[in-house]
């Protein structure tokens, strides 16, 4: 079983001044055998540093790090049955893709010469690369590259596979094809990988759960939907989805939330969830948001609104909205992803409909979430 365990781990660089740099600090996440778990979060948030520590290329200043159960701080990158995958691909420029991914199995293993090639034919097959196993890196393009790359991790047949944003050197395209194809890769192999990127696309899309950090700590562990749906801070909330969920700061007034440009009624339920707080953040994703043209306000979570900018996609489109500044001069905008036939026009009055079930709720000190 390749469980991998990372027990409370802590990264401290120093810099050159002696001051300390906490770029992982305290993260525990239990990765299951043959999960893929998406390592996400803003740049510089410690993704590569726990990556590293993971394939042993870092210490570890605190904490344990398990594989299968054996803690493996100590043990030196080569000795570790780990296999990563760097977004330069990292080939071997001087040697043919037969031989980049044969390389590894020669000075690791005992394996015959003629068992490593047909374990190298093999793979190359699977990946698609196999008319290119005389060329070298620089006779590939950055795809093929990319299947030279993997390929030569899977030939080692490891218990896990380490991948740092392998897929962001590819254009929009290829990288949505090695998407698909690299989970279902995964899942054939099902080799338990953490996989870097901060794409949230990838995220959402490749991963059976979502680990988030944000200054070397993590904010949540969970599948992309329970991340989407359920996320336990403003965060969390405002990194994952896009366009990004809209905030509003607002006053707590007996039944009401209350901005400049515009107050929200809530029910009792929701009173309850916001009891002993002056201030609350409000969000709402773009998505949760209707938008009717020539309609009249007809309920209280109905707003007029007027449309700022659009931006159309195609099947739908992004809405950027104002209040009006009836009660002050400030005008806030907000955005909203409507259907694309609705065709919606800069300075058009439309009302906003902002349903109290799709509210979330956060405590506005430190951003944990209250609804
Ligand atoms: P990115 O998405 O930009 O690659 P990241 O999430 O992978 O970022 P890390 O590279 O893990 O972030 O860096 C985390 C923090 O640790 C950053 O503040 C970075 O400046 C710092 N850091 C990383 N490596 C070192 C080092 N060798 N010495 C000092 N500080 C470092």
């Amino acid at each position: 079983m390749a469980e991998l365990t990372l027990d409370s781990i802590t990264k401290i660089f120093t810099d050159d001044d002696g001051s300390d740099i906490v770029a992982v600090d305290d993260v525990n996440v239990d990765i299951p055998d043959g999960e893929f778990l998406v390592l996400v979060g803003p740049s510089g948030c410690g993704k590569s540093t726990t990556l590293r520590m993971i394939a042993g290329l870092e210490t570890i200043t605190e904490g344990e790090i398990r594989l299968g159960g054996e803690r493996i701080n100590e043990q030196p990158p080569a000795d570790r049955d780990i296999a990563m995958v760097f977004q330069s691909y990292a080939l071997y420029p001087h040697m043919t893709v037969k031989q980049n991914m044969s390389f590894g199995l020669e000075e690791s293993t005992e394996m015959p010469d003629e068992k490593i090639s047909e374990v190298v034919t093999e793979t190359a097959t699977m990946m698609g690369i196999e008319d290119l196993l005389d060329r070298k890196p620089s006779e590939l393009s950055g795809g093929q590259q990319q299947r030279v790359a993997l390929g030569r991790a899977i030939v080692r047949d490891p218990e896990v596979f380490l991948m740092d944003e392998p897929l962001s050197n590819l254009d929009a395209k290829l990288r949505s094809t090695m998407r698909t194809e690299l989970q279902r890769l995964q899942e054939d192999l099902g080799v338990t990988t953490v996989y870097v990127t901060h794409d949230q696309t990838e995220a959402m899309t490749m991963s059976d759960r979502i680990a988030i950090l944000n200054d070397g700590v993590l904010q949540q562990v969970g599948t992309p939907l329970e991340c989407y749906h359920e996320p336990n801070n403003e965060f969390v909330a405002g990194f994952i989805g896009e366009p990004s969920m809209n905030f509003f700061e607002m006053a707590v007034e007996d039944d009401q939330l209350v901005t400049e440009q515009f107050t929200y009624p809530i029910s009792e339920s929701v009173r309850s969830e916001v009891d002993g707080h002056e201030r609350v953040m409000l969000g709402i994703r773009p998505s949760a948001i209707s938008v009717e043209v020539g309609a009249m306000p007809a309920d209280d979570h109905d707003f007029a609104t007027v449309v700022d900018v659009v931006e159309p996609m195609g099947d739908e489109e992004n809405v950027y909205l104002a209040f009006g500044d009836e009660r002050g001069d400030s005008v806030e905008t907000f955005v909203a992803t409507v259907g694309g036939m609705q065709r919606l026009e800069s300075g058009q009055s439309v009302v906003a409909h902002i349903p109290e079930s799709a509210i979330h709720l956060f405590d506005t000190d430190d951003g944990t979430a209250l609804k």
